[in-house]
C-alpha cells in the first residue's frame, strides 16, 4: 500500500514520506493508494475481544507493506489500549470516544501515530541526530492528545502551538504539564493564526533544510486514517445490542443482510467525518452522515448552497470545533469524486449557537440524566434535527439506527457545563494529576520568525 495526494493520484508515496512531509508537495493532503474492502464478519469476530484487537486487523491492511504485521499489532495494541463504548443516553446512541489518556476521542489518532512513526524511526535505527520536530496547532484538544501521543518517544520532539487565552484551563494543562520532549507556545492571537504559522513553516524551504520537522495535525495521514476504526467497532456494539439474532445468524454464515446505521459527527476540521466516510467505503454498512457544526457553519452552508467559502473562524464554546476553513474538506471532495450531488445525497450539516449547545447540555442533563460536552451537544441537537426533518417529509427513520459521536470528555468543559447543569462534571484522576504539576511554555506574537527561530534552538 502506497500513498497519494488529493491533488495528483499518479506520484505515490511510502507510508514513512507521507506522514513524515503532513502535507503532499503540491499542497494535497494523503489518501490510500486504495481503499481495502473489509471482511465484516472478521471485524465483527474481533471486536468482540477488543477495540485494539479488531483496529490491529484493519491496519495491518494499510500499513503492512511499510512495517512487519507483528510491528502493526504491537503498535496499534500499545495505542489503543482503551474502551470506546456505546451507551444510551435517553433513546439516543452515542458512541464515546472519550476514554482514552486525555479524554478526547483524538486520542485514537495521536496514540496511533505516535506509536507507528515511533516504528518507523526505530527501523530507520534512528540513524538521524537531529530530533524529528512533530510542529501542531491547535484549537484546544489536537495538543494535548498529540503531546500524549509522542510523549517520550525517542528521537521526536513536539513543539505544539494554541491561541493564548482561547483554551480550557484542563486543556492548556495538558500541554503544559508533561514536559520531557513536549514544548507548548502560547500565541497571542486566533487558531487560524496558529495553523497559518504552521503551514508557513511546512512551506519554507530553507528551514525545512536546517530543521527535520513534520505536522501532526489532524491532516497527517497517520492521524486522519485511524481515525476510521472506531466506526467499525461502534457498529459492532450496536448490533450487538440492537440485532443480536441477525449477527448471531451473519456470524453463523446465514444469508443475512446487515442493516445500515447514520453517524452524527460534531465537525471542526472535518477529520472526524471523513474517516468515517473511509470506512463506509471499506464496506461498512452506513446510511449517511450528519455534521454538526458549531456558528463556524461553512461546510453545511456548502450543503445548502454548492459554494466552498472558507472565512476566518468564530469563537464558541465548543472551541475545538472553531474552524472557519475546514482542512479535511479535500478529502471529501476527493472520496466523492468531486461530486457535490453525491455528497449531499450521503451527508448532511446543521450548524448550531453557543445558546442552543447550553440548551441541549441541560436536556440532555435534565431529561435523562446524561452530561455532555459542548461539543458532543451539537451531535445531539443534530440527530434531533434530523429525526424531526425525516418526520416531516415522511421519510423513515428511526432513532434506533443513528450513532451520535461524543467527541470529548464533560470533564474537560467544566466551566461551560457546570453554570448551566447547577454540577461539576466528574473529573477523573488522569486530569486531576496534572493540574498539580509544574507548567513550561513560551508566550509568542503571530510572527513565523520567531517560530523559525524557536525550531532551529530545538532542532540542531
Ligand atoms: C477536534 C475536535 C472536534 C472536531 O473534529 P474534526 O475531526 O476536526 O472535525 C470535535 N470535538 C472535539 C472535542 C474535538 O477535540
Amino acid at each position: 500500500m502506497k500513498f497519494h495526494s488529493t491533488r495528483d493520484k499518479s506520484r505515490l508515496y511510502s507510508l514513512q514520506e507521507a506522514s513524515v512531509m503532513g502535507l503532499a508537495p503540491d499542497g494535497g493532503l494523503f489518501m490510500p493508494e486504495y481503499i481495502p474492502q473489509i471482511n465484516m464478519s472478521e471485524v465483527l469476530k474481533l471486536a468482540q475481544y477488543s477495540f485494539a484487537d479488531m483496529s490491529s486487523h484493519i491496519a495491518s491492511l494499510f500499513f503492512k507493506d511499510s512495517i512487519t504485521p507483528l510491528q502493526v499489532d504491537e503498535a496499534i495494541k500499545k495505542a489503543l489500549s482503551f474502551e470506546i463504548p456505546l451507551v444510551k443516553a435517553g433513546p439516543y446512541y452515542t458512541l464515546e470516544l472519550f476514554h482514552g489518556p486525555t479524554c478526547a476521542f483524538k486520542d485514537v489518532g495521536a496514540s496511533s501515530m505516535g506509536q507507528i512513526l515511533g516504528t518507523i524511526l526505530h527501523n530507520n535505527g534512528e540513524k538521524e541526530n537531529k530530533p524529528l520536530i512533530i510542529l501542531t496547532a491547535t484549537s484546544g484538544d489536537t495538543g494535548s492528545a498529540v503531546a500524549r501521543g509522542f510523549y517520550d518517544i525517542p528521537g521526536i520532539t513536539v513543539v505544539v502551538l494554541f491561541p493564548n487565552g482561547k483554551v480550557s484551563p484542563l486543556q492548556e494543562c495538558q500541554m503544559t504539564a508533561l514536559g520531557k520532549n513536549i514544548k507548548a507556545l502560547k500565541v497571542n492571537g486566533t487558531f487560524d493564526d496558529c495553523q497559518m504559522l504552521v503551514k508557513a513553516i511546512f512551506n519554507n524551504r530553507e528551514i525545512r533544510k536546517q530543521v527535520n520537522v513534520t505536522s501532526a495535525n489532524s491532516i497527517n495521514l497517520l492521524r486522519w486514517l485511524p481515525q476510521s476504526f472506531y466506526y467499525f467497532y461502534a457498529y459492532a456494539q450496536w448490533i450487538a445490542q440492537e440485532h443480536s439474532h441477525l449477527l448471531k445468524q451473519f456470524m453463523a454464515g446465514e444469508e443475512a443482510e446487515l442493516p445500515e446505521v447514520t453517524f452524527v459527527v460534531p465537525s471542526g476540521n472535518y477529520g472526524n467525518i471523513s474517516a468515517g466516510m473511509l470506512a463506509k467505503r471499506m464496506g461498512l454498512p452506513v446510511k449517511g452522515f450528519i455534521a454538526a457544526a458549531n456558528s463556524n457553519d461553512v461546510f453545511p452552508k456548502y450543503l445548502e448552497s454548492g459554494q466552498y467559502e472558507p472565512r476566518p473562524s468564530v469563537q464558541t464554546i465548543a472551541n475545538a470545533m472553531d474552524v472557519g476553513a475546514p482542512s479535511n474538506f479535500e478529502r471529501i471532495q476527493s472520496l466523492f469524486n468531486n461530486d457535490y450531488e453525491a455528497i449531499c445525497r450521503e451527508v448532511k450539516g446543521y450548524a448550531y449557537s453557543d445558546s442552543q449547545i447550553k440548551e441541549a447540555i441541560l436536556e440532555l442533563y435534565r431529561k435523562y440524566g446524561y452530561t455532555s460536552c459542548p461539543h458532543s451537544a451539537t451531535g445531539y441537537l443534530a440527530t434531533k434535527e434530523y429525526l424531526s426533518e425525516c418526520a416531516n417529509s415522511g421519510m423513515k427513520a428511526d432513532s434506533n439506527s443513528i450513532i451520535w459521536l461524543s467527541t470529548a470528555s464533560p470533564a474537560k468543559f467544566s466551566e461551560v457545563i457546570a453554570p448551566v447543569t447547577g454540577q461539576m462534571p466528574h473529573i477523573p484522576g488522569r486530569l486531576q494529576e496534572l493540574l498539580d504539576k509544574d507548567k513550561e511554555f513560551t508566550i509568542m506574537d503571530v510572527s513565523t520568525e520567531t517560530l523559525e527561530e524557536i525550531l532551529r534552538t530545538l532542532g540542531e
